[in-house]
């Protein structure tokens, strides 16, 4: 059986920024009382990793201690989470993706000269409450076209995505959105293309080998946002499509009458991992 690994998987820029940085910063606060507001990226192991480095994880302001340091995720923080962490903790790292950061500045923006902002993206997901979080209380979040019908449109609306939007789902939003605003007679629709370009590479790599290959195999954290887009968009082409974590959970059965698997991973899956996974399927593959 032939294994082939999407290009660009792996560790994307923000995701390694974020780990470089917050492992120097835990390596210069050893011993004093270090916390981690919400996962640094959404890998449980690298997660895990991270807390024996020094930092404990929490996802409540309430669980930091007064007076210790925090690293804030790479997801984002809301302004007030910014503030309320600013006021209590000694120093705080901001390991904020810059692609994030930048959206957190348009949506200020927007929101400042009275525009609705619509986000594209999974509500529940931390990037996105971080970006809701400027809209001072203007904006609102969309995951699916469907969602559009019951959207109160505006005089003038901005419209962002979360920086792992799936491409094709935040043009059909965008196009839904479009229509609406020109049968309510809106003034204004300011779009900004915002998916971050390790994004739009590593869907296009893995639509690619999605089409040439049996069975997918997307590597990642469950509750990681891009990593779950990579699946829908390999399950837009093939039926045996599998999300895993790790190796472990790889079924012999999957593989049988398979000639060819591709392998794709989100952007916060490290490459040992990935490693790890491309070869016990190699091992599958010789096995038959
Ligand atoms: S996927 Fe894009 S936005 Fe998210 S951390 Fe990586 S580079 Fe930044």
């Amino acid at each position: 059986m032939k294994v082939s690994l999407a290009e660009g998987s792996g560790f994307c820029f923000g995701v390694e920024r974020a780990m470089d940085m917050a492992y120097k910063y835990a390596k210069e606060k050893k011993g004093k009382e270090l916390y981690s507001f919400h996962e640094i990226i959404h890998n449980p192991q690298e997660v895990l990793r991270l807390e024996k480095a020094g930092a404990k994880h929490v996802d409540s302001i309430a669980a930091v201690k007064k007076g210790s340091s925090v690293i804030v995720s790479t997801h984002g923080i809301t302004q007030k989470e910014e503030e309320l962490l600013r006021d209590k903790c000694a120093s705080v790292l901001d390991t904020t993706c810059p692609y994030v950061k930048k959206i957190h500045r348009i949506v200020k923006k927007l929101t400042a000269e009275n525009y609705r902002v619509v986000i594209a993206g999974d509500a529940e997901h931390l990037e996105v409450k971080s970006i809701l979080g400027y809209t001072a209380g203007n904006g609102v979040v969309v995951s699916s076209v469907k969602e559009i019908n019951s959207l109160d449109m505006k005089e003038k609306t901005g419209i962002v995505s979360q920086t792992t939007q799936n491409a094709g789902t935040y043009n059909a939003i965008i196009n839904g959105i479009l229509e609406k605003a020109f049968l309510n007679r809106c003034a204004e629709v300011r779009v900004f293309n915002t998916i971050c370009d390790a994004t739009k590479n590593r869907q296009k790599a893995t639509l690619e080998l999605a089409k040439k290959s049996d069975i997918m195999v997307i590597v990642g954290g469950k509750n990681s946002a891009n990593t779950r887009r990579l699946f829908e968009i390999s399950a837009g082409i093939l039926k045996d499509v599998y999300h895993v974590e790790g190796a472990k959970e790889l079924k012999k059965s999957w593989f049988k009458g398979k000639k060819s698997a591709g392998v794709s991973a989100g952007a916060s899956t490290p490459a040992g991992l990935i490693d790890e996974v491309v070869m016990k399927i190699r091992k599958i593959g010789d096995d038959k």
